[in-house]
């Protein structure tokens, strides 16, 4: 058995197969003729223009098939016209006649090109940028092929009952495999944000990266299962395992296809309790799921990914503009967004240093913008502008654990805000001091919002990153569940509305214990709402409380766990 990284969810069934390196076999064909003298510069010229023109024209072609498949909208296609453009530019157009000038070939000049672009989106430490790599690659080999007047690639021997295996999936790739109805891909390369898997998602193809590819080869024409959900490669070994993963295949797709149902309803208990259900968001990807999901509005808006999608800290208008679209997207949705969250594991390379021996224990989220006042008010001034323009906007403090803190954010807000704004501010409950002292916390505040992850890593001592005490960071810990309850009940007493975010918000298992507890408001991740919706419509309130009573009386997380799990 192998083990990846799942950035695109389902189970693929079918025989592996290897995909290696195709391009450089044909790249070094078509560069084979040695040239003695230079080449002619002007019939090079006109071949690299007339490819240009059949890219165009090919993408235009492959848009219109993408857009027939994609199941989640279609601005994914989106990705193959930032290709033309690219293809377009003044530059890229600039570079490959410079090497034409100087007597290259037009294949040899369009790989030196891209090559070059590729290592400088590689050495640029921009996340974003080295992502978009694979693109390059994309276009490099898409010219090379029309050039050569044959295709970099062959997929045809793929079919349905094939499973990919590739180093790296190029995006324009996705268009063409997707015209296979294969069962799933399997990469070494490529991460949840690359436009490959985020094409893989928009069609619904099972995907898992991070896979050695070298491993993954030894599986070559055997049948195979890919459970992305676990992030799962096995061998198929006997018909019963075959057929439980048959199975399962058939019922998931059903449940997909049930949940769809629910994306226009409101989300209340089956004896009619309405339950508030927010989006956790952190792009504008996921802003456009969550209101096709209806969610209830934005539980929690992690700004971090704004300043780690940016060379340098983004500037007050940019945050505001940012603010405001989302914002907008809710209408009257209230929409709570979180002042940045950094420092632990999230460091972002111009504005943390990785100095801390206990970066979780250290100067993270609101103790790192006391220590960096100009980061910290540039992002209250865009909030607060922001707010004057869309009352719906509520501003979140992490990492919260004494009251002076939210004093000294509060004084903050209101030197620029002024003591009339109506702005709503919450506390992030992520730490065992934030538990034990919710009366006192709440006083200063308009909301709380429970973080189980960091909450189950704090109580437990256990961090969140490390799979070997993945059991200790666990929600299902009686400890954490005490704490949770306990937050509700102070909160209660003290009249302060509350939410949970974590990803225990989303534990469809998990669920009847926390509406047991009293909790009105979950946000969790866009993808998820529709399965929380229907857990949600599936719990009775009263018989929620009787779960909640019993797993509190319970002393282990795996008395918790066994409980919970029975029907
Ligand atoms: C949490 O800690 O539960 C939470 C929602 O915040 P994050 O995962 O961003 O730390
Ligand atoms: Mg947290």
């Amino acid at each position: 058995m192998l083990r990846g990284t799942c950035v695109s969810e389902g189970i693929g069934i079918g025989n592996a197969y290897i995909y290696d390196d195709f391009f450089t076999a044909l790249y070094n064909k078509c560069t084979d003729v040695s040239y003695d003298t230079v080449a002619d510069y002007t019939s090079e010229k006109a071949r690299f223009e007339r490819a240009v023109q059949i890219f165009l024209k090919n993408t235009e072609e492959l848009l219109a098939n993408l857009k027939v498949k994609l199941v989640t909208g279609t601005d994914e296609a989106d990705i193959l016209l930032s290709h033309t453009l690219i293809v377009k530019d003044e530059g890229f157009q600039n570079k490959v006649n410079g090497y034409l000038m100087q007597g290259q070939i037009c294949e040899d000049a369009v790989v030196k090109v891209a090559d070059e672009y590729r290592q400088m989106f590689l050495q640029s430490g921009d996340e974003e940028l080295m992502l978009r790599s694979a693109d390059i690659e994309d276009i490099k080999q898409r010219l090379i092929s029309i050039l050569a007047e044959k295709s970099t690639v062959d997929f045809s021997e793929l079919n349905e009952d094939s499973i990919l295996v590739i180093r790296e999936l190029l995006p324009s790739q996705v268009c063409d495999i997707v015209k296979t109805g294969i069962q799933a891909i399997i990469t070494e390369k490529g991460g949840f944000n690359s436009h490959a898997a985020i094409l893989a998602r928009a069609v619904g193809i099972p995907m898992i990266t991070g896979v050695d590819f070298e491993s993954v080869k030894t599986y070559e024409g055997r049948q195979i299962i890919v459970d992305s959900y676990g992030g799962l490669i096995l061998p198929v070994k006997n018909k019963e395992q075959h057929k439980a993963y048959i199975d399962r295949q058939a019922v998931i797709k059903s449940e997909k296809e049930a949940l769809e149902a629910l994306t226009d309803s409101i989300t209340v208990t089956r004896d009619g309790k309405r339950i508030n259900l927010y989006a956790n968001i952190s792009d504008l990807a996921d802003v456009k799921e969550a209101v096709r999901v209806n969610a209830d509005g934005v539980g929690l808006f992690r700004t971090e990914h704004i300043f780690m999608s940016e060379k340098s800290a983004p500037d007050e208008n940019l945050q505001y503009k940012k603010y405001c679209s989302v914002a907008e997207a809710f209408g009257d949705k209230p929409v709570i967004i979180r002042t940045l969250d950094i420092g632990g594991d999230k460091q972002i390379s111009y504005l943390t240093s990785d100095d801390e021996q206990n970066p979780f224990l250290g100067h993270r989220a609101i103790r790192y913008c006391f220590g960096n006042l100009v980061i910290f008010k540039t992002q209250l001034r865009a909030l607060i502008k922001a707010h004057e323009k869309h009352d719906n906007i509520r501003i979140l403090l992490p990492f919260i654990t004494t009251v002076e803190e939210i004093k000294e954010a509060r004084k903050l807000i209101e030197e620029i805000a002024g003591n009339n704004s109506k702005i709503k501010i919450g506390i992030m409950i992520e730490t065992p001091a934030a538990a034990f002292m919710i009366l006192n916390l709440a006083k200063y505040v308009d909301f709380l919002s429970i973080g189980t992850n960091d909450l189950s890593q704090y109580i437990m001592a256990a961090d969140r990153g490390n799979d070997k005490v993945s059991g200790l960071c666990s929600h299902y810990q009686p400890a954490v569940i005490r704490a949770i309850a306990m937050t509700m009940t102070d909160a209660n007493a003290a009249g302060c509305e509350v939410e949970i975010c974590g990803e225990a918000a989303a534990d469809t298992r998990f669920i009847p214990v926390l509406i047991g507890m009293g909790i009105k408001n979950f946000s969790v991740s866009p993808s998820a709402i529709l399965k929380v919706r229907k857990a949600i419509a599936e719990c009775d309130y009263r018989e929620a409380i009787d779960i909640t009573r019993h797993v509190i009386s319970l002393e282990t997380e795996a008395e918790i766990k066994d409980y919970l799990q029975q029907d």
